[in-house]
Formats: C-alpha cells, sequence, structure tokens
C-alpha cells in the first residue's frame, strides 16, 4: 500500500487534541485523512481533509465512515465497537482493534484480563450498581476506603471517586463500577509502547506523573521519571507484558502506581496517543503521533530516546471561569527559553476543561521541572469576562 501522496485514506474517530496532534504528522507526510467527531467545533476540524460530524457511539455512523476509508484509528475509546468489528469483518483495518477496544472500554472487564494474565494490578470487586456496595460493606466483604470506579465512560477522573465514609457513596451514581482497594503509592508512572502490524515493538523511557490533588487530572508530565533504574526496568517490563497479552498495534499507554515497596501495579491502559507522552513532540527523536502513525501503517519504528529532558504542564481552565478563552500571560512564558505551549483550539473554556498544554525542555531535568512550576503560575486559562 502507498500512504504518502496517494489514494490512501486513514480514518481516524474522535476529533480531539490528540487527533489535533497526530494531523500534524500526516500533513508532515501527505497522508490523506477523513476525522468524525460529534462537535462541528472539534480541533480536529481546521487540519484534516475530510471532517465529518457524527456520534462515535451510533453504529450506523461509525459503520459508513469506517467504511469509506483504509486503515481506522481512534483518538477516544468510546466508540461503537460492534460497528468496528464488522468493518474488520469485511476487511477494513482496524487498529487498535475492537478486541482491543471492548477489553478496555469497561474498566471491569479491563482489570479481569490483568487478573487472567498474572499482571500485578489491585485488588478489586465488580458491582452491576453502586448500590450493592453498601450492603457488600454490611456483610463484610468491603471495607472503607476503597477507589470507586464508574465501570463505563470514565474520562480524566470523572468516573473516579476515594470513598472514606459511606455518606461518600449518595453522590454517586448508580451505574456498573469497581471498587478497588486504595493503593499508597510513592509514584504515578507511565510507559507507552508502540507496537507495528508487523509485530516490532519498542518503549518510551517512564515518566512520571504529578497530579492536581482535587481535579484528578494529570499537572506535570516528567521525563525521564526520577526513579531508580531498578524501577524503572520494572515498569517497563509489566508495560511489554501488557502490550504482549493485548497484542495491541499502534501506542498502548500504560498508566502505573510505584507502590512504597518499589512494586508496579498497573492502574489503567489507553490504547492510543496519550497525556502522558506529549512531551515527546520537543524532547524526543520521535513524537508519539509520529510513531503511532508509523505503527498502525506498518512502517519501521522511529527511536523513543529524548534528546533532552521534559517537564509538561496541562493547560486547564481556571475555577470559576466559564466562556470564550483567553490564555492570559502567554507572551511571558513565550519569552522563556525551551517553553513551548500547544493550544488545542477550544473556544470555551470551563474549570478544569483541557485547553492545551506547555513543554518545557532543558539539559538539565531539576532547571526543567522549577520552570514548569513558573509557567503554571504565570499562564492562567481564563474566560473573557473575567478579564
Ligand atoms: P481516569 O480513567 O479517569 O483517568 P484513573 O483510573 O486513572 O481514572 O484514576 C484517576 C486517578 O485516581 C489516578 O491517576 C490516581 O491518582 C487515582 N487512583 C486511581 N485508582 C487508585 C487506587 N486504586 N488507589 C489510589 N489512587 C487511585
Amino acid at each position: 500500500m502507498h500512504f504518502f501522496s496517494s489514494d490512501f485514506k486513514l480514518g481516524i474517530l474522535g476529533g480531539g487534541q490528540l487527533g489535533k496532534m497526530l494531523l500534524y504528522e500526516t500533513r508532515k507526510w501527505d497522508i490523506y485523512t477523513q476525522v468524525m467527531d460529534p462537535s462541528h467545533e472539534a480541533p480536529c476540524s481546521i487540519a484534516c481533509n475530510k471532517f465529518i460530524q457524527g456520534d462515535l457511539m451510533d453504529f450506523d455512523t461509525v459503520y459508513h465512515f469506517g467504511s469509506n476509508v483504509d486503515i481506522l484509528t481512534i483518538e477516544i475509546e468510546n466508540v461503537n465497537v460492534d460497528a468496528l468489528e464488522k468493518l474488520e469483518d469485511e476487511g477494513i483495518i482496524v487498529y487498535p482493534s475492537s478486541k482491543t477496544l471492548r477489553t478496555i472500554q469497561n474498566k471491569a472487564t479491563q482489570k479481569l484480563f490483568y487478573v487472567d494474565h498474572n499482571i500485578p494490578t489491585s485488588p478489586f470487586s465488580r458491582f452491576a450498581y453502586t448500590s450493592e456496595i453498601e450492603d457488600s460493606i454490611a456483610n463484610g466483604g468491603m471495607q472503607l476506603p476503597f477507589v470507586w470506579k464508574s465501570a463505563q465512560f470514565g474520562y480524566d477522573g470523572q468516573g473516579v471517586k476515594i470513598v472514606r465514609h459511606l455518606d461518600d457513596l449518595k453522590d454517586l451514581p448508580n451505574v456498573e463500577c469497581i471498587a478497588e482497594e486504595m493503593v499508597d503509592f510513592k509514584n504515578e508512572l507511565a510507559v507507552i509502547v508502540a507496537r507495528n502490524s508487523k509485530g516490532n515493538v519498542t518503549t518510551y523511557p517512564v515518566v512520571e506523573m504529578e497530579f492536581h490533588p482535587e481535579a484528578n487530572q494529570v499537572e506535570y508530565v516528567i521525563c525521564p521519571a526520577r526513579i531508580d533504574d531498578s524501577v524503572a526496568n520494572k515498569a517497563t517490563e509489566v508495560a511489554l507484558k501488557v502490550s504482549q497479552h493485548m497484542e495491541h498495534v499502534g501506542l498502548l499507554a500504560v498508566e502505573l502506581f510505584q507502590t512504597q515497596d518499589d512494586e508496579i501495579l498497573v492502574n489503567e491502559v489507553a490504547p492510543r496517543p496519550h497525556n502522558s507522552g506529549h512531551y515527546s513532540i520537543e524532547a524526543s527523536y520521535t513524537n508519539q503521533f509520529e510513531q503511532h502513525i508509523r505503527a498502525i501503517l506498518g512502517l519501521p519504528l522511529g527511536n523513543t530516546s529524548s534528546k533532552v529532558a521534559g517537564v509538561m504542564v496541562n493547560l486547564v481552565g481556571a475555577e470559576g471561569h466559564t466562556g470564550s478563552v483567553i490564555y492570559k500571560n502567554i507572551e511571558d512564558i513565550l519569552d522563556m527559553e525551551g517553553v513551548t505551549p500547544h493550544i488545542y483550539g477550544k473556544k470555551q473554556t470551563r474549570p478544569f476543561r483541557k485547553m492545551g498544554h506547555v513543554t518545557i525542555v532543558d539539559e538539565d531535568m531539576s532547571k526543567a521541572r522549577s520552570k514548569a512550576q513558573e509557567v503554571k503560575e504565570i499562564i492562567k486559562v481564563v474566560s473573557e469576562s473575567y478579564e
């Protein structure tokens, strides 16, 4: 198959920021793209060859979209998997496969996959409804505290809650869920594994993620993680094991906990480019988006090493600000050496909405990390009316 400046068509389900950054790479290589997203204002709409507005969870819509492309990929997991399966049966190449997506779309199924394949993960119980948890606690089947997770449609910490008291259960939706033992972790780490359709595999360096305590969203991603080599090696091995058993093609971002005893537990995975790999645009020889394209097209994988230390800061909407977005003080951070902002193209800001990110690179990791803190304090994502 010829991909470059040809009749080949790559379909992407989802038109958010991950898709937009994938499109920088397809444009670099003149690969024709077709993107579908429910919003006509999706960040991808300005950068693909053809944009289609449509419901990603609707069978017919996804099926028709997919029938018109040669290879289909995703930038969001919540898509209609039955349609992907039918497309696969009809010869369309779909990466990640419907099988991988089915496993990971439901957090209970995903956790069972780890158990079945002897992959270390925190113990959990599965419930058809949140309302069943209280009985389980009363019968001694569960103990407080635990981490409640909605089995489906959780995203960026929205479907996750630490339950410390019975009262905390009251505000939770009555849906299929899991209750996970709380991990007393030293660090949250992530490893991105790339596998191409020929079975070649590479891994990116282990990164460290620092979370915002309230929003449950990543605040800083630090590459390489400031951990011992032995821990980094163990994290990479566990990530490779998940990748091997999932037989995914494309990227697989594996989120991990490093426990107080330096054990590695898998939290969850995403079979696509991931927030924990954004630093790679500025810091790596091959960025994660180019690597995803290489992997799904069956091309040789690129070098995943870093050229320089990288820290990524997410730009999320400030609390109390809803409306047309303003990136306050952006000129001040543009004036700093090694600092590159990325603006996703969402016109409206909301508290904690992911609006962009900033990458800070430096030969010296400690300088990069302190500069990242400065960046975070300087730039603010606010709404026009509050200026
Ligand atoms: P999402 O799919 O919304 O990203 P995650 O499962 O990654 O949700 O959970 C979000 C965050 O909640 C994690 O990054 C971590 O900080 C915290 N968390 C999740 N599971 C546990 C756990 N078992 N123990 C302690 N903290 C957890």
